[in-house]
């Protein structure tokens, strides 16, 4: 047996960022940033108003109270994306909008709520203010020139909002892999077609097609496949021509007919893991060459319905993200630290386990909190289904109520 860190490390070694490619904004979220970005544009572009109010020179507002007004003549009225068409002069004002142009000769807002209207375009003004008020000047955001983002950068909505801003449509980005898909064994079928003595219905290819559409990639169907080595290999070879990167489930433990962990021996370049680890013990991990020469991974998971889906979260999720430009320490889900609320029962047998567990937040003790999820076998998926976090426990005894152990958050907690 090899440690979790052993495998994970030679999982990653395998795997680089993709090409970058052009994109639209919005195909862009999520995504890393391939390129530097440098703004060629003041943001805001001009000095304008950041309220509804009145565009004044702030030397005639000296003194103004609510007890002693000062009044102004008001000379015209400013909405956003207007061009000032006029200048304030001393005594007067513009009326004016949120986001509109600061028009010349004025260098202060009053807030329309420190104003009173008087007939006839005059306004009482009833406050004092400075040079500056309530005014957002140019490039207060970026000025030209500046850094803006740095490659690398994951980009979520305010990311695109500032390549917005800055005029982009388009941004280069590591692209997310394509994912193929598929599982295998003789005793799958899906559906709701009847189960004829020994059969099961396939549950792991869901599992993954949703966990590598949830990580940010494009996820492909290839089915079910025999435990028929010419099936399988079949499989692969369809599966590296048109994908990224393949995930397989099953045929990579110590049975007569597990063919997966040998076919990929034979088609690639491959190393079967027995990892500390429980559950999610067996691994094979390798690569396929692809007519074009690219050596395209394959992570062939356990096939035990809680095991593929862990082992997906400690080789394929940090792989994949991988794949996808994302940081060193920026593969994995998050983690906290956690209270045990209830006994984590273990003997030492040498491997870390991760335990399905609820985690939850108290915000009284500011603390997370976590219990069982209920069933820990790595064949009852239900307990995987109640779980939102992975505990990492490790090698030991039984983990007593009120210690702390790491938990990986899976989901909202
Ligand atoms: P294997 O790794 O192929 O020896 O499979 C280990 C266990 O997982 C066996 O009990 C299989 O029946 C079960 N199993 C394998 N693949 C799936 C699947 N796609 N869905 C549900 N159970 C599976
Ligand atoms: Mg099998």
């Amino acid at each position: 047996m090899i440690s979790l860190q052993e495998a994970r490390a030679f999982v990653l070694a395998s795997l680089t960022p993709a090409s970058p490619v052009v994109v639209a904004l919005l195909a862009a979220d999520g995504r890393v940033l391939a390129t530097d970005i440098t703004a060629d544009e003041a943001i805001p572009p001009f000095a304008n108003t950041a309220m509804d109010g009145f565009a004044v020179r702030s030397a005639d507002s000296v003194g103004a109270s609510d007890d002693e007004p000062v009044e102004l003549s008001v000379v015209a009225t400013l909405a956003a994306g207007q061009a000032p068409s006029a200048a304030v002069g001393p005594g007067e004002a513009i009326r004016i909008m949120t986001g509109a142009p600061m028009p010349d000769g004025a260098d202060a807002v009053v807030m329309v709520e420190r104003t009173r209207a008087l007939a006839g375009d005059r306004v009482e003004i009833l406050a004092e203010v400075a040079p500056g008020n309530h005014v957002r000047p140019a490039g207060d955001d970026l000025v030209p020139g500046q850094a803006v983002f740095a490659a690398g950068a994951v980009l979520g909505a305010g990311h695109l909002g500032v390549l917005a801003s800055l005029g982009h449509a388009e941004v280069s980005v590591v692209p997310s892999p394509r994912v193929g898909v598929f599982s295998t064994g003789d005793e799958l079928v899906e559906g709701s077609e009847p189960l004829r003595p020994g059969q099961i219905r396939d549950s792991n290819r869901i599992t993954m097609l949703s966990l590598v559409a949830e990580s940010g990639c494009e996820a492909v169907d290839l089915g079910r496949i025999p435990d028929d080595p010419d099936a399988i290999a079949a499989a692969i070879h369809l599966g590296v021509s048109t994908c990224d990167a393949l995930l397989t489930t099953g045929g990579v433990s110590m049975g007569d007919f597990d063919y997966v962990k040998v076919v990929l021996d034979q088609i690639g370049t491959m190393r079967w893991m027995q990892i500390a680890v429980r559950p999610a013990k067996p691994l094979a991990f390798g690569t396929v060459e692809r007519s074009d020469g690219v050596a395209v991974p394959v992570f062939g998971l356990p096939g035990n319905p809680v095991s593929s889906m862990v082992s997906f979260e400690l080789f394929a999720r940090p792989g994949l993200r991988a794949m996808m430009g994302h940081d060193a320490d920026d593969l994995d889900r998050p983690q906290v630290m956690a209270v045990v609320d209830e006994p984590l029962h273990r003997r030492p047998d040498g491997k870390v386990h991760l335990d399905r567990v609820v985690v939850r937040y108290d915000r009284d003790d500011a603390t997370f909190h976590l219990r069982s999820a209920g069933h820990q076998g790595s064949h009852q998926l239900t307990g995987m289904a109640g779980a939102n976090g992975l505990a990492i426990v490790a090698d030991g005894d039984t983990v007593e109520i009120g210690d702390v152990v790491p938990v990986m958050l899976l989901g909202p907690h």
